[in-house]
C-alpha cells in the first residue's frame, strides 16, 4: 500500500517539524504586511508557527519571524499579531477537528 506523505513544515519558534496543519501561517505580504494566513494560502513569504501561543511568545522573545521572514519585526507587528493569534486560536483548533485531508 502507498503512503501517504504529510507535508512538514518547520515551527520558527521551536524548531519542530510539524504537519502543516497543525501550524498557522504568518505571511509577509506583497504590501510589506504581516498578517496571520489562516488559509495558508495568501501570496508571501511564509514563516509557521505550532498552533500555539506559547509558542508565539518564544518566537516574539527570540524574534523568529524577524529571521524567518528576512525583515525586521516591530515590538508593535509583535503585539497585533499575538492579539490576532489569540483571536485565531480557537477558530484554529475548530478547523483542525473539522479538516479533511484535501492533499
Ligand atoms: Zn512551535
Amino acid at each position: 500500500m502507498k503512503q501517504k506523505k504529510i507535508p512538514l513544515r518547520k515551527c520558527v519558534a521551536c524548531q519542530q517539524m510539524m504537519p502543516k496543519k497543525e501550524l498557522i501561517r504568518v505571511v509577509k505580504t506583497p504590501n510589506d504586511d504581516i498578517i496571520i494566513d489562516l488559509t495558508g494560502k495568501k501570496a508571501g513569504r511564509g514563516a509557521y508557527l505550532c498552533g500555539k501561543l506559547s509558542c508565539f511568545r518564544l518566537a516574539k522573545k527570540s524574534r523568529a519571524l524577524d529571521r524567518a521572514l528576512k525583515q525586521s519585526v516591530s515590538a508593535d507587528i509583535y503585539d497585533a499579531l499575538e492579539q490576532d493569534f489569540i483571536k485565531v486560536e480557537d477558530e484554529f483548533i475548530a478547523g483542525k477537528e473539522a479538516a479533511v485531508d484535501d492533499e
